[in-house]
């Protein structure tokens, strides 16, 4: 969860129609659209599988999920809880705390489709990059560096792009995002928040996405407990990956696996203690190992090769912030 908001000053963008209102060429567009998602899952979760990481299946309520906090960009109208078996549990924002342990224990290297419910302000209906369930390719790699998985992420998003330039062109074409969709060129440029913010101001995002032609990193961004801090020189070893003329498409970092560090951030945070208590007990008796990791937005990343105005006409079932459905 970063501090700034893909809130891109661009026009508002209008929200998708649900599946049974579309008429016959949109129903097309939808079912082209849904080719270029199912071949970006095989591509990427078979790369994943043939890079050693094992395939986990998601959890939907637990007792623990992602605080989203501190973020001043935050914009969550309201947080899921409800009772089963006399305990408060809370639907999945984010598997991080699973992933820390996970990869801490049974699975060193995993990935998780996990699907995320944040129920985002209204307002943020069209921004064209947020829907109020989305799913992430969550994943984590113990002993990883920074460096290791910004490494990874590259070789997959080239790799990515260049097959669904080969394997799906007439879709593409269909799509008119054949000519515009470039096959990245790694590495990637990696800029620090810090200085982002020295040379643009708050406005750093808008600039930076929108001035360059390639997907650029950005690091050292304050955020969430988890991620991990020097405390000496107060850098952020953590990073997103922004794809070009688009915004944020992947979150993550090196983790915290220290008890004192992660305590003093929980309570600097002035997040409830009681809801990390088992990471909190783990990393007290030094079973949480150093890992990092990511999570990758599916609708971000196939709204962005599809080129469609708002990643909701990814989804089979739209979850536009402020409109229910009745699918
Ligand atoms: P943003 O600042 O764009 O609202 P975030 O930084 O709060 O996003 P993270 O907590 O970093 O989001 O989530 C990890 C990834 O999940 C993001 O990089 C993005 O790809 C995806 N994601 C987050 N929130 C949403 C949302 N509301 N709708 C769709 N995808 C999302
Ligand atoms: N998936 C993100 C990560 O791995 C966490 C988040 O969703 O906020 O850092
Ligand atoms: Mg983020």
């Amino acid at each position: 969860m970063s501090k700034q908001t893909t809130v891109l000053k661009s026009p508002p963008v209008e929200a998708p129609k649900s599946l049974e209102q579309l008429s016959e060429s949109e129903i097309e567009r939808k079912a082209v659209i849904g080719r270029v998602t199912t071949h970006t899952l095989k591509y990427l979760t078979s790369k994943f599988v043939d890079r050693g990481f094992q395939w986990l299946l998601p959890v939907a309520l637990s007792q623990c999920t992602d605080p989203l906090w501190p973020d001043p960009g935050a914009s969550i109208e309201k947080r899921i809880e409800v009772d089963i078996y006399g305990k408060t549990v809370r639907t999945t924002a984010s598997m991080i705390i699973h992933k820390l342990i996970a990869s801490s224990t049974a699975y060193p290297k995993l990935f998780i489709l996990s699907p995320n419910i944040r129920i985002e302000k209204a307002e943020r209906a069209h921004t064209g990059k947020h829907v109020y369930e989305f799913t992430q390719l969550d994943f984590e790699a113990r002993e990883a560096t920074s460096k290791d998985i910004m490494n990874l992420v590259e070789d997959l998003l080239c790799g990515l792009v260049a097959s669904v330039k080969r394997d799906l062109k007439d879709e593409l074409i269909h799509l008119s995002r054949y000519d515009t969709l470039k096959v990245p060129k790694a590495p990637f440029k990696t800029y620090d928040k810090q200085e982002l913010e020295a040379e643009y101001g708050a406005d750093w995002e808008t600039s930076v996405v929108m001035e360059n032609g390639a997907p650029v990193w950005v690091t050292n961004i304050p955020r969430e407990f988890y991620d991990f801090e020097d405390f000496k020189t107060g850098k952020w070893d953590n990073y997103d990956l922004f794809l070009p003329q688009y915004g944020e498409v992947m979150s993550g970092a090196k983790r915290e696996w220290e008890y004192e560090k992660i305590l003093a951030k929980i309570e600097r945070d002035k997040i409830n203690k009681d809801n990390y208590s088992l990471v909190l007990k783990l990393a007290e008796q030094g079973k949480l190992k150093p890992c990092a990791g990511a999570g990758i937005g599916m609708e971000r990343i196939v709204g962005w090769l599809t080129g469609v105005k708002h990643i909701a006409e990814t989804q089979p079932f739209p979850r536009i912030p402020g409109i229910v459905h009745e699918l």
